[in-house]
């Protein structure tokens, strides 16, 4: 099953039990280093082996320091949501993080790794009520709201829960995804949720936003942060106990674009919460811990030649991993596991994902040398809504897709 050479590097919930494998990396070449595992997690022949993942723990331990120097005084709590794969939760339990979890799975996943209570935000707006039953059962007592119906349902169910209020992002964070059409409280709708809180006898300690996903304009971070502050003032002067809670939500992406958001919060913090230095600040970044952990190989498992066109099929696609093409604009840039020459050619490829649905297509017009079947290709950075956002149409089940554990240094 797995090459002679693994040996576990890094006990974690999660991880413990499975092998990990060990390998060498440098900054230039840690593709290389990948591909060099899925041929070695392939073998010869390879044939038996359908698409499966590799997460790098190491990429997640990097990730997770950037964090910490860029942000210290703000605690990730990592959106489950992005990628529930356990060994990634438990790399992030074990570094440190707390997590944010949208429904009863979510919760039950981080409880059973070990993880307290005290440590899961409850961050979904909208809660079936047997879910918040639940979190009363298990002890996790902060969730977000935007809706006097949901202030009712805590109060009825799980009264003991603080609440946070969400409210609506910036607009115009040239964001990937802008989730402010669905969450977040308008600015007039403030006051009177607050009052409705008060009315039910329930705390709210503090106020979230999500200024949407991989939001390029980083100056929306510091205009959701005035106005977390003018929902903080409006606690106050409504006389309700002093919130202790900024949660200044996800939308970051590893890289340039991070550091600039990270500036533009901490001097935020520094202009509209220095003068509160007992709130505490916490984030709920999902892409940023995720998305460039995991490595997905697919196998392909047809083709057909139309003139100079090639067309394949491979056994991963739209309603599989790859769902992240439709769902969370990823755009594959799929690369062949076999190395290539210089001055070979290529041809226009169609590469199609198994199901039946013609629609099930990964790229079209893309160049790729002569594959044939049972060659392999190779998708980075696809750690972020992806296997998490994959059905199980055709009985091509998302869920089957292993994934293996690396650990480069
Ligand atoms: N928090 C909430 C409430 C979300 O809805 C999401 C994503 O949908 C996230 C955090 C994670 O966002 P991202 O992956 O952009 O960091």
């Amino acid at each position: 099953e797995w090459p002679e050479t693994a040996g576990a590097v890094l006990v974690a919930p999660g991880v413990k039990g499975r092998k990990v494998a060990a390998f060498k990396r440098d900054e230039v070449n840690r593709k290389d280093a990948v591909s060099g595992l899925i041929r070695s997690i392939i073998g010869p022949g390879g044939d038996a082996r359908r698409a499966f993942f590799v997460l790098d723990l190491a990429e997640v331990v990097d990730l997770y320091n950037g964090w910490r120097r860029a942000l210290a005084d703000v605690r990730p709590h990592y959106a489950v949501k992005c990628n529930p794969e356990p060994a990634l939760l438990g790399a992030l339990a074990t570094l440190g993080a707390g997590f944010d979890c949208a429904s009863r799975r979510e919760i039950e996943a981080v409880l059973a790794l070990g993880v307290k209570p005290g440590l899961i935000v409850y961050a979904n707006p909208c809660k079936p009520e047997s879910d918040i039953r639940y979190a009363a059962e298990v002890g996790v007592n902060l969730t977000t709201y935007d809706s006097e119906e949901e202030v009712a349902k805590v109060q009825r169910w799980h009264p003991g829960c603080e609440l946070i209020l969400r409210i609506k992002g910036p607009e115009n964070a040239e964001a990937k995804i802008d989730l402010g059409t669905k969450y977040g409280a308008h600015a007039d709708e403030v006051v009177p949720l607050l009052r409705a809180a008060q009315r039910a006898g329930l705390n709210v300690a503090g106020v979230s936003f999500h200024v949407g996903d991989s939001a390029t304009r980083t100056d929306a971070y510091r205009e959701a942060i005035v106005a977390a502050r003018g929902v903080f003032d409006a606690a106050a002067a409504l006389g309700m106990p002093r919130m202790r809670v900024l949660d200044i939500g996800g939308g970051f992406k590893a890289g340039a674009k991070f550091d600039e958001a990270a500036g533009v919060i901490k001097n935020a913090l520094a202009r509209y919460f220095g003068e509160l230095p007992s709130v505490e600040v916490i984030g709920e970044p999902g892409r940023y811990l995720a998305e460039t952990a995991f490595t997905m190989a697919a196998r392909v498992i047809g083709k057909r030649k139309r003139g100079e066109v090639r067309e394949y099929w491979i056994d991963d696609g739209v309603y599989g991993a790859l769902s992240c093409i439709l769902m969370d604009h990823y755009v594959p840039r799929p690369r062949p596991l076999a190395s290539s020459y210089p001055g070979e050619q290529t041809y226009a490829s169609t590469v199609f994902g198994p199901t039946c649905d013609s629609r099930d297509e990964v790229v079209v017009g893309y160049q790729l040398p002569e594959m044939i079947v049972g060659d392999w290709l190779v998708f980075d950075d696809i750690g972020a809504y992806a296997a998490s956002t994959g059905a199980n149409f055709n009985g091509f089940f998302t869920s089957d897709i292993n994934t293996y554990l690396a650990y480069s240094s």
